[in-house]
């Protein structure tokens, strides 16, 4: 059983929001003192209220762009002054927090890199206790709800209550159409578990290309506090993160396309609970589709190898063995025979199908 936390809500950390889901937008990294300026001026015009660049970038491979350092900041500072817009960077020790807050920057993120290092969290925790800055802690690369919780109670058990969570995605080692899967069970629970934690979503690092339509809508669907989006006012020639940052103009298209839940509805946690709750029966229906997807494709080898071998390929045994296996399994799993038999019917059709269009050379007499 969690212990209860008591967090502030966006609203509370004193901060001048427009009402709605917060919106964070700027480069992945500070580049130079011209990009910055150009940059923010033109996210301010789209009613921006918090600023992001990556001052130090932790990147996968040495002698890449490692963000231009402690020189950024006072572009940072700059951009206070000239756009009146707070400004948000990553921290990752200790140094990084002293000199940013030094600096003037207002919120201080966690890597997704950093929040899987419990030894770097509490060191940056436990350096800048007692600065009443807000800290948005993002997921750690891996997919561990708790190791998550543990970066955000760090922060806590040292006096911070203005905290968040960003959900950026997870790597993985196989070929998605994401740069980092969302796995949404993952930040329904978080929230979960940590009830009032404010989470914004991270389109441009789930994705990794410039459609975050589709994320950021499911985001503020799931009622998420809002998004925080990679904009650069010249995305092709960034140093970092290129393919995935949008421009300003870009951003401003994205925003006027998401439907924004309205705040008042008279039944908004019933709303939130079957909106999440429908969201992971589409998790699991694609999982389902890739499943079967798998299916196929092992299927069609085997075809190969019968062709290959000069086997028939509707071997009766074999699908009686399975249909009776399926059964079994179903009714421990309270699925009706009924159903087993009909969906596996329709599996195994398509596999002759499959292996039908391999036996005639890739010609199909599938009905
Ligand atoms: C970033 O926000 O630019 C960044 C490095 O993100 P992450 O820690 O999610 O990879
Ligand atoms: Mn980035």
């Amino acid at each position: 059983m969690e212990q209860t936390l008591e967090f502030k809500s966006i609203s509370q950390w004193g901060i001048d929001l427009p009402a709605g889901p917060l919106v964070i937008a700027g480069p992945c990294s500070a580049e130079t003192e011209k990009q910055v300026r150009e940059t923010a001026h033109q996210v301010a015009q789209q009613g921006i209220k918090i600023f992001r660049a990556g001052i130090w970038k932790p990147r996968t491979r040495p002698n890449t762009f490692e963000g231009v350092g402690v020189r950024g900041l006072p572009w940072l500072k700059k951009v206070k002054e000239d756009t009146g817009m707070l400004v948000a960077t990553e921290v990752a020790n200790q140094k990084h927090a002293y000199e940013a807050l030094k600096h003037g920057v207002d919120i201080l993120w966690i890597g997704a890199r950093t929040t899987a290092n419990p030894f770097a969290v509490q060191e940056i925790a436990t350096a800048i206790s007692g600065a009443d800055v807000p800290v948005l802690i993002k997921n750690p690369v891996n997919p561990e709800v708790d190791l998550w919780i543990g970066a955000i109670e760090r922060f806590y058990e040292v006096g911070f209550r203005k905290l968040g969570a960003i959900h950026r995605g997870f790597s993985t080692y196989e070929k998605t159409s994401y740069r980092n899967i969302p796995l949404w069970q993952a930040p329904i629970e978080l929230g979960r578990r940590l009830k009032g934690l404010p989470i914004l979503v991270d389109p441009s690092h789930i994705c990794g290309h410039r459609e975050l339509r589709r994320v950021s809508q499911k985001a503020l669907d799931l009622n998420y506090d809002g998004l925080i989006i990679e904009t650069h006012h010249d995305p092709d020639h960034a140093l970092s993160d290129a393919m995935q940052q949008i421009t300003p103009a870009a951003l401003s298209t994205l925003l006027s396309s998401l439907k924004f839940r309205e705040v008042k509805t008279s039944n908004l946690e019933f709303r939130h609970t079957l909106e999440t709750l429908r969201h992971q029966i589409d998790e699991l229906d694609d999982e389902l589709l890739d499943v079967l997807q798998k299916r196929m494709s092992i299927v069609e080898t085997i075809g190969k190898y019968k062709k290959d071998n000069n086997v028939t390929i509707l071997q009766p045994d074999r699908w009686d063995e399975i249909i009776m296996q399926m059964n079994k399994k179903g009714t421990d799993r309270n699925l009706s025979e009924k159903f087993i038999e009909l969906l596996f019917t329709a599996i195994h059709q398509e596999s002759i199908n499959k292996q039908n269009t391999i036996m005639n050379n890739g010609e199909s007499f599938a009905k």
